[in-house]
């Protein structure tokens, strides 16, 4: 076992990571969730558990409350979701009925599994209308949006997902809801670490209920998380995820999120963010210039689509290529992708972890032509050009090693 974890932090500190959901955890996260919390259940809330000896964990997930609701300027937060799946299915199960209809952005438009795609539970459980970006702008087209909803009548609206690289109009959705009487839920899992720091603007103030992950650009823990400002919907969602949905909340995890959030409250966070956004941008202007197209011609967030097809490449192709040259990312369909989903003609690409190690505007602007020196190669050689491959990857670990990992 230890082999195996030992492995897996040398792939960590000898590449470079662009897939965007994945950040590396600070030190003091990593301790937290590594302590004798984890042997402690506590099934319920702080004050009102279904076990005795809860008085230290109680603490912990008190401070990991209290913390969140600080960051993200609201009234009533509930770390316990195991996931951001878990964390959405709660939502669902505090609000909705089986064979509600719910509408939500589809996964090719950029949205996720648990936005009502058809082979999730989302998607399976209830009536799940999905919408997608205009073929234009590939942007979200907030009119055809609201076309859907008047016409499907859902009880609730989702707006976030895992590969939107434009900020998202949230006051725009509230008003598509309040239009047809639905409720909004914002998933925004991708961008809290930008909710957090102001880069990105909050959806609190608009949905009724708000949903993340913790380990994203937030870059805490693996974990969910549950937001709102109405104390009586927050009780509807403590009961929809204990006993609802989940049994004993991971405490050692909540301990890590409540350090997460210390850590993303200080100054440095919003400076790191600024980063990962400065990144983003300089990476998909290289991309632009070396010869392929970026999905809506750029970046407001810390992630980009590159659209392969200029270069006649498959995501599928590519994500093997740059894995062999030591770049971690992966294949995403496009926007109206006539690629099935496992070939793609896009890859999607994330500067959260790569800024986190230290990379800066230089090194995101080399790793740009090294992605881009690749995919030429694979122009040249479709099976992969073993040499170029071989350069880029010397060139990739002597930038790590400037970098290191938790030294
Ligand atoms: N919501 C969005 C927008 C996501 O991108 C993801 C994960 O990629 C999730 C929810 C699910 O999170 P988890 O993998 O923690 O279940």
């Amino acid at each position: 076992m230890q082999g195996a974890v030992d492995a897996e932090f040398r792939r960590q500190d000898s590449q470079i990571e662009l897939i965007a959901s994945e950040n590396i955890v600070s030190k003091a996260v990593m301790q937290a969730q590594g302590t004798v919390l984890t042997n402690k259940y506590a099934e319920g809330y702080p004050g009102r558990r279904y076990y005795g000896g809860c008085e230290h964990v109680d603490e912990a997930e008190a401070l990991a409350i209290s913390r969140a609701k600080e960051l993200f300027n609201c009234e009533f937060v509930n770390v316990q979701p195991h996931s951001g799946a878990q964390a959405n299915g709660a939502v669902m199960l505090a609000l909705l009925q089986p064979g509600d209809t719910v509408l939500g952005m589809s996964l090719d438009a950029g949205g996720h599994l648990t936005h009502g795609a058809r082979p999730a539970l989302s998607g399976k459980w209830f009536n799940a209308v999905q919408y997608g970006v205009s073929r234009d702008t590939q942007r979200i087209d907030y009119d055809a949006v609201e076309t859907l909803a008047v016409e499907c009548q859902p009880k609730l609206i989702i707006a976030g997902g895992s590969a939107i690289p434009r900020e998202i109009d949230f006051a725009r959705f509230r008003a598509i809801a309040d239009k047809v009487g639905a409720l909004l839920m914002v998933d925004m899992a991708h961008i809290a670490g930008l909710v957090a720091t102001g880069a990105h603007p909050s959806p609190l103030p608009h949905a009724h209920v708000v949903t993340t992950t913790t380990h994203k650009t937030l870059r805490g823990p693996r974990g969910g998380m549950i937001l709102c400002n109405d104390l009586d919907l927050g009780k509807k969602i403590n009961s929809a995820v204990f006993p609802g949905l989940q049994g004993g909340p991971l405490m050692h995890v909540i301990a890590a999120k409540a350090v997460a959030f210390g850590e993303a409250l200080q100054p440095g966070f919003k400076t790191y963010i600024d980063q990962v956004r400065e990144n983003a941008r300089t990476l998909a202007a290289v991309m632009v210039e070396r010869g392929c197209d970026v999905v809506t011609g750029g970046t407001d967030t810390h992630l980009m689509l590159v659209d392969l097809r200029p270069k006649g490449l498959k995501g599928n192709q590519v994500e093997e290529a740059l894995e062999r040259a030591g770049i971690t990312c992966n294949k995403n369909g496009i926007p109206f992708d006539p690629e099935k989903p496992m070939v793609t003609s896009g890859i999607r690409l994330g500067t959260p972890a790569g800024t986190t190690r230290g990379f800066g505007v230089a090194e995101f602007s080399q790793i740009g032509h090294l992605i881009n020196d690749v995919l030429d190669g694979l122009v040249a050689s479709p099976d992969g050009n073993a040499a170029v491959e071989a350069r880029v990857l010397a060139e990739v670990e002597a930038l790590c090693a400037r970098f290191p990992l938790y030294r």
